[in-house]
């Protein structure tokens, strides 16, 4: 059978590995880790650097085509695989998301195609730059260019001095700073785009972070008001056309108050890969993320993806696993699978630790009250907040 391929090793390669391994694909995951969620489901695992030059000869000599699931992969890694073999995405657009700089300057460069704009900002390069901010991006969250993600690499800054210390804080590297927003929701939107410039998307699904880390996804009719989430997926297909994408692409929007000068919506950042928010797919909807990145890739017609049921996405964080005083306790799974229309996906990682990403449940049902009474009980039993108090 052919084989696909995957740069990195986490939870977003292992899902990817079941995809593929449901159309008969055998995979390989290029991962250093040991006991990585994807390593250890897969047919080959190379155990090398992502930037190891055997260990990239090894895939590309193993594989019909080659992906990645992890953002900060090294670009040159990309370059390197691409020619000997198909790699979606490219490298290219890769580097773009990996550059808050960049990806700002994308979003600004096809703005009269998405008709979204990026939150106020400026680039922190040098300690003149530093002085130059304008006061009105205060307060402000300051980001390293490269490398955040899960909110790290961020810091919230109110007053110049904060500034300051903030961008010594992180080391005084490359970074930008955002004006904050008065946010009344965030949402995604999942676009898949073949070799062929073919283009299917998803519905947006709105999203519920907490410290900066993806929380609830809620997935259903009504979650956003409708004009605002065709202007979401309009705006994702048009920013994926404009980098002539190839695979799965996530963009991340903000939602601030009408009265504002962004109109409503603005573009936060891109991912380029599947996503946290659109794991629900993958029990909601006829074709999932991850079947679409396969497809994309390996050069198959991409289907135009259908949900069949209203979802709710908790994120299971590693927390769920620390009770109280900070031991480690394995949450009532019997209790969680109790209820109807629980569907739980665990990653298989060793460790629980805060903040880590062990798993997410996935609430679908017949409607969507009560797919939202079985995320609240969900909640409970797992000792997370409630719906409306996050
Ligand atoms: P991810 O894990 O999604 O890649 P990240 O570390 O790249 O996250 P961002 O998406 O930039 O981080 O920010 C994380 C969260 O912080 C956002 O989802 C939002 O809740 C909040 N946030 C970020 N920038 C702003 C802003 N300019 N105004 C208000 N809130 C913001
Ligand atoms: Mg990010
Ligand atoms: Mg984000």
């Amino acid at each position: 059978p052919a084989t696909l391929g995957v740069l990195g090793g986490g939870q977003l390669g292992r899902m990817f590995v079941h995809a593929a391994q449901r159309l008969g694909y055998f995979t390989a995951v290029l991962e250093p880790d040991a006991h990585s969620p994807a390593g250890l489901v897969s047919h080959h695992h190379i155990q090398t650097a992502y930037d190891d030059p055997t260990g990239l000869a090894q895939l590309a000599d193993l594989c019909q085509a080659i992906t990645t699931e992890f953002e900060n992969v090294p670009a040159d890694a990309l370059r390197t695989l691409a020619q000997s073999r198909p790699v979606a995405p490219g490298a290219a657009v890769v580097a773009i998301a990996q550059d808050r700089r960049e990806e700002k300057a994308h979003f600004t460069a096809c703005a009269d195609v998405s008709r979204v704009t990026c939150a106020p900002y400026a680039v922190l390069e040098t300690p003149e730059q530093l002085r130059a901010v304008p006061a009105d991006l205060l307060p402000g969250i300051l980001k390293t260019a490269r490398m955040g993600y899960d909110g790290k690499g961020q810091v919230r800054v109110k007053t110049t001095d904060e500034l300051a210390a903030a961008w010594t804080e992180l080391g005084g590297v490359a970074c930008v700073l955002e004006k904050m927003l008065p946010l009344t929701a965030e949402c995604s939107v999942l676009v898949a785009r073949g070799w062929d410039g073919q283009v299917v998307s998803f519905a947006p699904q709105r999203n519920v972070h907490e410290g900066g880390i993806l929380a609830v996804t809620h997935a259903y009719d009504g979650a956003l008001p409708s004009a605002l989430a065709d202007r979401a997926r309009a705006a994702a297909v048009a920013i994926a056309r404009h980098l002539s994408y190839v695979g799965v692409l996530c963009v991340e929007f903000f939602v601030v108050d009408d009265g504002s000068e962004f109109g409503g919506l603005v573009v936060n950042e891109m991912a380029p890969r599947p996503h946290n928010s659109g794991h629900y797919t993958i029990d909601a909807c006829d074709a999932s993320q991850f079947d679409l990145q396969v497809h994309a890739m390996a050069g198959l017609p991409l289907p135009q993806p259908r949900q069949h049921s209203p979802a709710i996405m908790l994120n299971l964080l590693g927390d769920v696993w620390l009770n109280a005083g900070g031991q480690l306790r394995e949450p009532d799974w019997a209790a969680v699978l109790r209820l109807p229309g629980t569907h739980l996906h665990l990653y298989g990682k060793v460790e629980a630790r805060a903040g880590r990403k062990m798993g997410h449940l996935t609430i679908t049902g017949p409607d969507v009250s009560s797919v939202r009474a079985v995320a609240q009980r969900a909640a409970e039993v797992l000792g997370l907040p409630g719906l409306d108090a996050i």
